[in-house]
């Protein structure tokens, strides 16, 4: 590794693997010897649509994406997908239901609320600052429900269902942006998930969006152009000129997870940091988890320290230690450290051996 490279625990952008950083670069200046570079060809080259044919295969591959299931390729983030998903999926006065489990689901009812006056949460653990994720036991999803949309991770809180939720005999919606492909996921088992790309995918600038038969059954005609899942698909993500460097970088991506065990090989690797940490974080006192037991993320682990003073130093201390990215998120507080499937088991028993170290010190 270059020695400039650092422990990156940022929760997005994040780290990718060094391996793509540097196929990425060595493609800049002549891309599969066209003579031009990778950010200077056309989307409508051959080159390029073996890349986008080559993202799409792999993710159906290390995905388990039905045959009779499209992906898409989009921009505007999984922002633009709270209203867009509403806009395809919902109609003026239906119901739909929502998991309020933090910040971006909270977001994403908001946008389907423009669509609907009937998208409600049915069930918020705004009380617990959003410490838990439902048990199934705990929200009935309503009769003429369209949908029941739920967020997998919660980047901000730290909180991961790593089950699929009941959805009670209604379609399922998920934001999977923060732990696609890190954990299990049964893809067929849902109507739509959307997931930003800038944590476990690639990078920021691609929205993936994975589109069954029911809700492609669901788009309304004469929708604005952009926002219209069934043209885009029809288009192949390609109506207009899509994030070409974007998605060569998901596909490069995607390859690293590939030639590293699939989703498989994500998931031992990811379970085994996640528990490394959590052990250290139940070891001693001196730590305090947010997120309740049965809630715990694999992807985002959040903590409290005795006080803001000692959770300042930490992240100061850590910081000069040579990690990044390990500041909390400010609804929360404390300490969050981001282990996307590109950190490396290394990287966490760094940051464990500096945890038990600044004990010994502080505590
Ligand atoms: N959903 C989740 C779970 C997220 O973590 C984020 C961003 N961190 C978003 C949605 C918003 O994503 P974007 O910035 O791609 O719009």
């Amino acid at each position: 590794m270059p020695d400039h490279r650092i422990h990156n625990f940022n929760a997005g952008p994040a780290a990718l693997p060094l391996s793509v950083v540097e196929e990425v670069q060595a493609a800049l200046p002549n891309f599969q010897n066209t003579g031009m570079g990778l950010l200077e060809i056309s989307h409508r080259s051959k080159p390029f649509q073996g890349v986008i044919d080559s993202a799409t295969a792999r993710l159906r591959r290390v995905l388990d994406v039905p045959a009779d299931y499209q992906i898409l390729f989009l921009q505007g983030g999984a922002s633009l997908q709270f209203y867009m998903s509403a806009l395809n999926l919902l109609r003026a006065g239906e119901e739909a239901d929502y998991l309020v489990t933090g910040t971006w689901a909270k977001k994403a009812l908001q946008e389907a609320q423009k669509i609907s006056v009937n998208a409600k949460g049915i069930w918020d653990d705004k009380a617990n600052n959003y410490k838990n994720v439902p048990g199934d036991a705990d929200y009935t999803v309503r009769e003429n429900a369209a949908y029941l949309h739920y967020t997998t991770n919660n980047t901000i809180f730290g909180t991961e269902y790593r089950r699929t939720p009941a959805a009670y005999g209604k379609p399922l919606v998920a934001d999977a942006s923060s732990d696609i492909a890190g954990v299990p996921l049964d893809v067929a088992a849902h109507g739509l998930i959307y997931a930003g790309a800038q944590k476990n995918l690639g990078p920021s600038g691609v929205t993936v969006v994975i589109v069954s038969p029911w809700a492609l059954s669901r788009v309304p005609a004469g929708l604005p152009a952009m926002l219209d899942y069934a043209l885009q698909v029809k288009e192949g993500s390609m109506y207009n000129t899509p994030n070409t460097f974007g998605i060569y970088v998901l596909d490069r991506t995607m390859a690293w997870v590939e030639a590293n065990g699939g989703r498989e090989g994500m998931i031992a690797r990811n379970a085994e940091k996640a528990g490394l940490l959590y052990a250290e974080l139940d070891r001693s006192a001196f730590w305090t988890t947010h997120a309740a037991p049965g809630s715990r993320s694999w992807m985002n682990v959040t903590w409290r320290l005795p006080t803001e003073a000692l959770e300042e130093q930490f992240v100061k201390e850590a910081k000069a230690a040579g990690m990044e990215g390990l500041k909390g998120h400010r609804s929360v507080g404390g300490i969050r450290a981001s282990l996307y499937n590109a950190i490396e088991p290394a990287s966490v028993r760094v940051l464990v051996d500096f945890m038990q170290d600044f004990e010994r010190r502080a505590g």
